[in-house]
């Protein structure tokens, strides 16, 4: 395995999540012991595999899912559960520079139909996932960017056709968005958050009784294309399929396969959960507001109250995988917690883990067969956000897998050019932090 950071990074127990925590029997499913054949076998069960396991299974295909620890130990077990638009870090211009009017309108329609997705496949099967109201807020940081935000509301409704509510500073009070760091907002009123954990082991149990197989603790090691197909090795087994996928995101190998290599870029982000605050610590704040919410920081701060009171604060950050830096950015991640909702200072951190989101090349997601490999197919960088457009994204891979349309905008079928001098992905990262906290703004600072 050619991995970019140090192996605790990859520990295969699980994070001290407060989803595991609140989900304390994880699936233990068995691993693959010896040799079989599938239709198509599928490497990761996060939302993309599983995803895309139960549309191809739902053709008629045997699939098999190949998972080195157990369904959702990646980052769709651990993330922030925002359900919302996403999938890239270009701008809506950017996007309009690459695939033109029609190319971005397409990808648009894409994101909500990621979110409806995912909408649809919790309450079809009555999952206890939805966790709060749609829609999301966008905070300013500071009164320069929410000067911006009138331009940017303008762009939203000239390209997307799409009308946003913007609330004004002197507003946020009332409309319970309070806080030191906070000059204003822009609601967009699509996506809704989730339980990430009550989504994925409810996607992994749906696809066992669909007839897929998913066998965990089977890290795959090697890929190699055979008789009318391919063939991955594993410790105890091999599958030989007509069809892979490979869907292991933050968490691939730059050798599954040697063209992934390069191409992305695994970037940590890290969450708290807090006790439960108590309605007159909610009050004294003045944030009591239930919709998702992030600023809008290149390395932006995401956060919401969970059902049960707790609060969720999440960031990006950190370029190391040793214990000690996990150790740093916990720190970190409290320490911004604090300054932008000081009146919590009190209130303890339950449980802090972090995981790995992916970046790629092009700053665009990958969904689609690889090219000059028949048969070999891969999905990944969602940018950090993949809740909606993994899982999307893995149904219709699933479609293009068994031969069916599939609605893959052009922006995700751009094959990611490669970083530059790849073995320095990590160091282009930290650059690109440092630049990032400059032009980002500084936190506010505690009033003495
Ligand atoms: C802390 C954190 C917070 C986040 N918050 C949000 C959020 O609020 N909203 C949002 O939209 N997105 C968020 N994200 C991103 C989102 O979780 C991911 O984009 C999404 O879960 C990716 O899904 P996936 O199926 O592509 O990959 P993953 O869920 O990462 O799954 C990949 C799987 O591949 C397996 N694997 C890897 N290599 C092998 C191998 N060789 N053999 C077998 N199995 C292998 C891994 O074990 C893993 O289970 C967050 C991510 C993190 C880490």
């Amino acid at each position: 395995m050619r991995r970019l950071y140090e192996a605790p990074a990859y520990d295969p127990s699980w994070p001290r999540s407060h989803w595991r925590a609140s989900h304390p029997a994880p699936l233990d499913l068995p691993p693959l012991d010896g040799e079989t054949k599938a239709d198509i076998a599928v490497i990761g069960s996060g939302f993309a595999g599983l995803n895309a396991a139960l549309e191809a299974a739902a053709s008629g295909a045997n699939v098999i899912v190949l998972e080195a620890v157990q369904p959702g130990w990646g980052a769709s077990g651990r993330n922030g559960g925002f359900c919302g638009y996403g999938g890239t870090k270009l701008s809506d211009k950017a996007i309009v520079s690459r695939v033109g009017l029609e190319g971005a309108r397409d990808f648009r329609d894409f994101q909500c139909a990621a979110i409806a997705h995912v909408g649809q496949l919790i309450d079809a099967n009555g999952w206890n996932a939805r966790q709060g109201p749609d829609g999301e807020a966008v905070l300013a940081q500071s009164p320069r960017v929410w000067a911006g935000f009138a331009a940017e509301a303008q762009d939203l409704h000239d390209l997307y056709g799409e009308r946003v509510d913007l609330i004004p500073p002197q507003a946020l009070r009332e409309r319970g968005m309070a806080g030191p760091g906070f000059h204003g907002a822009l609601m967009l009123d699509q996506g809704f958050p989730v339980d990430p954990m009550a989504y994925v082991e409810g996607l992994a149990r749906l696809a066992i009784a669909k007839g897929v197989r998913i066998c965990g603790n089977t890290h795959v090691t090697g890929m190699t294309q055979a008789d009318r197909g391919w063939r991955l090795t594993t410790a105890a087994g091999a599958v030989l399929a007509r069809k892979i996928l490979v869907a292991t995101n933050g968490y691939s190998s730059d050798n599954l396969p040697n063209w992934i290599g390069g191409r992305n870029l695994p970037a940590f982000s890290a969450v708290l959960v807090t006790r439960p605050l108590t309605e007159a610590e909610r009050q004294d704040q003045g944030y009591t507001d239930p919709h998702m919410a992030f600023d809008a920081r290149k390395l932006l701060h995401y956060f919401r109250h969970l059902p049960d009171g707790r609060f969720l604060f999440g960031m990006r950050g950190g370029t190391s995988g040793t214990a000690e830096a996990h150790e740093r950015m916990k720190i970190a991640v409290r320490a911004h917690f604090e300054a932008l909702f000081p009146a919590w200072a009190a209130a303890e951190t339950e449980h802090s883990w972090s995981g790995f989101v992916c970046l790629t090349g092009s700053l665009a997601p990958f969904v689609g067969e690889v090219p000059g490999a028949s048969g070999l197919y891969a999905a990944f960088g969602w940018h950090g956000s993949g809740v909606a457009a993994a899982s999307y994204s893995g149904q219709q891979v699933g479609r293009l897998m068994t031969g069916r349309t599939a609605h893959l905008p052009a922006l995700v079928r751009v094959v990611p050019r490669r970083f530059p001098l790849p073995a320095f992905r990590r160091l282009w990262l930290r650059l690109a932090y440092a630049g990032y906290g400059l032009t980002d703004g500084a936190l506010p600072r505690p009033e003495r």
